[in-house]
């Protein structure tokens, strides 16, 4: 189960927006916090929220990335941080990921962000929606959340200096997010050959 699946089948929209401090009606309306609203016309629902003022919608990642202008990623870090949500006990990768040295979290980090970035803007071009009201590609939205963030770790590791390496690698290191993002890549990789 991905870090994202473990969030959005244990937290609400609900239960993020409660925790954020907005105050919810009876009938589950709410204040929208993406325009300017003075009386609630955003509806929270059980797995999605829609607001019938600027018609923002989304799931409960999609709500708290939008909220604090952060990426998927790290709403979903945040929501299963504060959720206390356990994703599984580390796996093999996680734990030969602790025994590296700094060389080789270089090349790791270099290695999974290309390979992430390849299949990103593959998406974003491939599984861009046909038409304005078409429902959106999980996949495209998850590249137009991660691609500029992805491309600008690689740039840096590929053209930074050796501070901006260190605190690229320092980044994607801490709560294990390169492993994250490593059997990310892998899945898809996996996925992809599958359908072929
Ligand atoms: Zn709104």
């Amino acid at each position: 189960m991905t870090i994202f699946e473990a969030v959005k089948s244990t937290v609400t929209p609900r239960m993020a927006a409660e925790h954020f401090g907005l105050s919810i009606s009876r009938n589950g309306m709410v204040c929208c916090p993406f325009h300017d609203d003075g009386h609630p016309s955003m509806k929270l629902n059980e797995d999605y929220f829609y607001c019938f003022g600027c018609g923002a919608k989304g799931d409960v990642i999609e709500f708290t990335s939008r909220l604090f202008g952060i990426t998927a990623l790290e709403a979903a870090q945040k929501l299963s941080a504060d959720f206390g949500i356990q994703t599984g006990k580390p796996s093999v990768l996680a734990k030969l990921n602790r025994h590296r040295t700094q060389a080789e979290n270089e090349r790791l980090c270099f290695r999974v962000l290309s390979d992430y970035l390849r299949i990103l803007e593959g998406w974003m071009t491939d599984c861009a929606p046909q038409s304005p009201d078409a429902e959106p590609d999980p996949r495209f939205a998850e590249a137009c959340h991660m691609l500029e963030y992805v491309k600008f770790s690689v740039e840096l590791l590929t053209e930074g200096t050796s501070e901006e390496r260190e605190d690229v690698i320092k980044n994607l290191l801490k709560d294990g997010q390169i492993t994250y993002l490593q059997e990310r890549v892998k899945r898809i990789k996996e996925e992809s050959n599958e359908q072929i």
